[in-house]
C-alpha cells in the first residue's frame, strides 16, 4: 500500500499537480483536481508497479575509483589499441554499460576472462581481463548496470584494469569497426 501511495505521489509530482501539505498518505487521499486523461495516466503508472526511477540507459562500466591512464591506454594508443583501459583495484565491480544480450563469455589468451554484450542495434561492448570468468553466460540478457564481472589482470594485461571496447554493428571481429569509447565513457562518468 505504501508503494502505491508513493507511486501516486511521484506521478502527481511529475505531472506538476499542486503540492499538498501533510503526509503522502494525505496527498494521495485528497481529492485531486486533475483531468480525466491525467487520472488515467496516473492509474497506469501505479498499476505498472515499476520502480520509481526508470532503469538507466547507460552507465559507466567500472563501479568504483578508477583512472583512464595515459594516451597509450586510449584508443589507438600503442600497438593498435582498440579500446580504452580503465584502471581500478582488482575486484572492483564491472557492469554492463548498455543493455543487451551476452554474445560471448569466455577465456582467451590475450583477452583473459572476457564478455561481449550486443545491444538491440547490433553494436557491441567488450569487457576484457576480468578477474574471474564472467558470471554472465552466453545468451543472457543484461540491463545497463548489471554485473559483468570484476576488474582483473587476466590475459595480456599489465596491472589491474578493465579494457573496454565499443564496436559498430555487426560486432567485434564479425565485420564491425572498433570505435573510440572515450567520448561515451566521459559522458557516462559525468552522468554517474
Ligand atoms: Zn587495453
Amino acid at each position: 500500500m505504501q508503494r502505491r501511495t508513493a507511486g501516486l505521489a511521484t506521478a502527481l509530482g511529475l505531472l506538476a499537480v499542486p503540492h499538498f501539505p501533510g503526509t503522502l498518505e494525505g496527498a494521495a487521499e485528497a481529492s485531486v483536481p486533475v483531468r480525466a486523461s491525467t487520472e488515467g495516466r496516473i492509474r497506469l503508472l501505479v498499476a505498472s508497479g515499476r520502480p520509481e526511477a526508470p532503469a538507466p540507459v547507460s552507465v559507466f562500466p567500472v563501479r568504483g575509483r578508477h583512472e583512464l591512464g595515459s594516451a597509450i591506454n586510449g584508443f589507438g594508443g600503442g600497438r593498435g589499441h582498440e579500446g580504452q583501459d580503465i584502471f581500478a583495484a582488482c575486484g572492483t565491480r564491472v557492469v554492463a554499460a548498455r543493455a543487451g544480450r551476452v554474445v560471448e563469455a569466455a577465456t582467451a589468451g590475450n583477452e583473459g576472462n572476457y564478455a561481449v554484450v550486443e545491444d538491440a542495434d547490433g553494436r557491441q561492448q567488450a569487457y576484457l581481463h576480468l578477474l574471474g570468468p564472467s558470471p554472465a553466460r552466453k545468451g543472457d540478457r543484461v540491463g545497463a548496470g548489471e554485473r559483468i564481472g570484476k576488474v582483473g589482470a587476466t590475459g595480456n594485461a599489465d596491472g589491474c584494469h578493465l579494457h573496454f571496447e565499443l564496436w559498430t554493428a555487426p560486432g567485434r571481429f564479425t565485420g564491425g569497426r572498433a570505435m573510440n569509447p572515450r567520448p561515451a565513457l566521459d559522458r557516462w562518468a559525468s552522468e554517474a
